[in-house]
């Protein structure tokens, strides 16, 4: 599989440390409040990646942390604890906000299809590996303590840029110009491993350590939870580009200088969401969640749908516009597969050699790069192929595992809904006759001899059959399948 690495800025061939296994990170949400649908479409980016390698039979780990501590406002260590800022917003403890919005999480993870990952970790679970994390990169002359709290000394590094081949923009997103500047820090990119005082309000969690009561940096979470889980040796770092610098930046400083050797080579960044104000982001306020969607009447799945429709690499533009194009999209597509299994969901196998072309087609649009506009591209051309319709709805449920839209799903609901419509409309005729005296035999016996009729050419003998019927209430209704009919509507 090719993909693009952040890391050198080159599109390159994945080949993971050990063959067969993938290791994977992906950092997790810090839960202070709900996720807005672009932090999702990070998520949902994700989650095709890591969908997309066991379809292509590795073994995959994926390991998340859930942020409950430590997280400032600005990612480069200053302004409110976001934690603290959530708990006073609801008057809550951070404990119960960490709850509610971790539980929040998931939720939304779950009406999008996103697979929960196999380790998920909180760092208020870590505090000890956190320390002994700390403690190694004071030992090896990589940290420092100053006015209370340990920092990371970036002057250390050779590289301490490792993600300079990315646009000024993108990395100074997390920055904030509007805080003063640390003066314990020796120079302006060190960071904070270990805080024993806040540089603004006092923390509710804080633990023992041998700096003082205190609490963890942002950054020291997922370098330690990943190597807790992982190991030494990761193979793909997945997250939102806004945290290549300066969250991804600092996690491989202290990671690689802990390790003392490289530590993740291959780096995912999903792109931006943006709207009408540009890029969605919380502190903008009247920020999208799932379930404003929901509110709305969208199907989350149809957010994923449009989200999978464009590159992740590319910023994509969300307006209730564009995503109720999609919506028709998908409407129509599970519309589509409803109707194979209507005509041939009969008993037969699927034709696996007639299948592997299709899923060839799909196996290289998402080798390119997790294409996955092309990957729904093989997906049409199944539904259009030369094929029949066992195969058809087999290649479906295929892609699926990859594409998680819940087709199948949609399309068995659809086909229960009209069977059960059918259902309803046969006893309504069905009483239509009894009340009326007419005998259910006897109206068919006529449909059948007007079919014979026309059969023969004679169209006067059709006619005058279809007349009587008529004049009983019964229209007859000619289709390709055959004649049927219905209660004449007065
Ligand atoms: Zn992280």
């Amino acid at each position: 599989m090719i993909l693009y690495n952040s890391l050198g800025g080159v599109r390159q061939e994945f080949v993971p440390h050990e063959a067969g296994k993938v290791k994977m990170y992906t950092c997790g949400p810090t839960v202070y409040h709900y996720a807005h649908i672009g932090n999702l479409r990070t998520y949902i980016m994700e989650d095709v990646l890591e969908k997309y390698l066991r379809y292509s039979g590795y073994d995959v780990l994926r390991v998340m942390n859930i942020t409950d501590v430590g997280h400032l406002s600005s990612d480069a260590d200053t302004g409110e604890d976001k934690m603290l800022a959530g708990a006073k917003r609801e008057h809550k403890s951070v404990m119960d906000i960490a709850k509610f919005y971790t539980d929040a999480f998931f939720a939304d993870a779950a009406k999008l299809n996103i697979k929960t990952p196999d380790v998920v970790e909180p760092a208020t679970n870590c505090i000890p590996e956190f320390i002994e994390m700390v403690k190694t990169l004071i030992d090896k002359g990589y940290a420092y303590f100053a006015g209370g709290n340990v920092y990371f000394d970036t002057s250390k590094l050779d590289n301490y840029f490792v993600f300079g081949n990315m646009n000024e923009e993108e990395l100074q997103v997390g920055v904030r110009e509007d805080v003063t500047e640390d003066q314990n820090k020796r120079s302006k990119n060190d960071f904070v491993l270990w805080f024993t005082q806040s540089k603004f309000e006092d923390q509710a969690l804080k633990w023992e350590s041998p700096w003082g009561l205190g609490y963890p940096g942002w950054h020291i979470e997922c370098s330690a939870i990943s190597i807790k889980h992982a190991g030494e040796y990761l193979d793909i770092h997945c997250g939102g580009v806004d945290n290549a610098f300066p969250h991804h930046t600092n996690e491989i400083a202290q990671s690689e200088a802990y390790l003392g050797h490289q530590w993740c080579p291959y780096w995912f960044h999903v792109l931006h969401l943006l709207d009408k104000r540009g890029k969605m982001s919380k502190s903008k306020g009247g920020f999208l969640t799932v379930s404003l969607l929901e509110e709305k009447g969208y199907d989350p799945l149809t957010y994923r749908f449009f989200c999978l429709q464009s590159h992740y690499r590319k910023p994509l533009v969300f307006t209730f516009e564009n995503l109720d194009n999609t919506v028709q999209a998908y409407n129509k597509l599970v519309a589509r597969i409803a109707k194979l299994s209507a005509d041939g969901a009969s008993s037969g196998a699927p034709d696996l050699k007639a299948a592997k072309p299709y899923q060839d087609k799909f196996k290289a649009a998402l080798d390119n790069d997790l294409n996955t506009s092309l990957a729904i591209t093989a997906l049409y051309d199944v539904l259009k192929g030369n094929i029949d319709d066992v195969t058809k709805r087999y290649l479906v449920a295929d892609f699926d595992r990859v594409l998680s839209l819940g087709l199948i799903e949609a399309a068995d609901a659809e086909i229960k809904k009209a069977a059960a419509a059918e259902a309803e409309k046969a006893a309504l005729q069905e009483k239509y006759l009894t009340e009326n005296g007419l005998a259910k035999a006897w109206v068919e016996e006529q449909i059948a001899a007007r079919a014979t009729a026309k059969a023969e050419k004679n169209w006067a003998e059709a006619d005058r059959i279809r007349d009587a019927l008529l004049e009983h209430g019964i229209v007859i209704k000619d289709s390709k399948n055959g004649a049927s009919w219905e209660i004449k509507q007065s």
